[in-house]
């Protein structure tokens, strides 16, 4: 399961982790996938991207204190290096007494190149995607 988020080099949401490990082991339920990923993300092996309105998505590369570029449109996710590449990047202006940060998360969201481009409205990009979706849970 690791080794698909490796493989995959991106961050991927768990359908997409289901699909690279079938691929490899036959047949993977949806509850596995869901037990696992949440298990290799409490030990911190793979990092687990919320994003409102996209399903969550999955990396392997994690303690670098790199930040994301997420798409507004369809959710696309691209690693941003740590702009100082120093944790934690962002300090703080003012902190109360006795807290320390150890770590800043930056997310910068809007438009990828795909939905950009005027030939591929949002609109349109993000049907076609939700049809996907439906294709792969129906052959589910
Ligand atoms: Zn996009
Ligand atoms: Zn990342």
């Amino acid at each position: 399961m690791l080794e698909a988020l490796d493989d995959a080099g991106e961050h991927i949401t768990a359908e997409q982790v289901r699909q690279a490990a079938l691929a490899r082991l036959g047949t993977v339920s949806v509850q596995a996938v869901y037990d696992i990923l949440g298990a290799l993300t409490a030990a911190g092996l793979t990092r687990c991207l919320e994003t409102p309105g996209h399903p969550a998505r999955f990396e392997a590369r994690v303690g670098d204190n790199h930040h994301h570029f997420i798409c507004r449109a369809c959710g696309r996710t691209i690693d941003i290096d740590c702009a100082t590449g120093e944790a934690p990047c962002l300090t703080p202006s003012a902190l109360p007494s006795g807290f320390t940060a150890t770590e800043a998360e930056v997310t910068y969201w809007g438009t990828c190149s795909n939905c950009a481009d005027p030939a591929a409205p949002v609109a349109r990009a993000s049907d076609s995607k939700k049809q996907e979706d439906l294709n792969a849970r129906r052959t589910a």
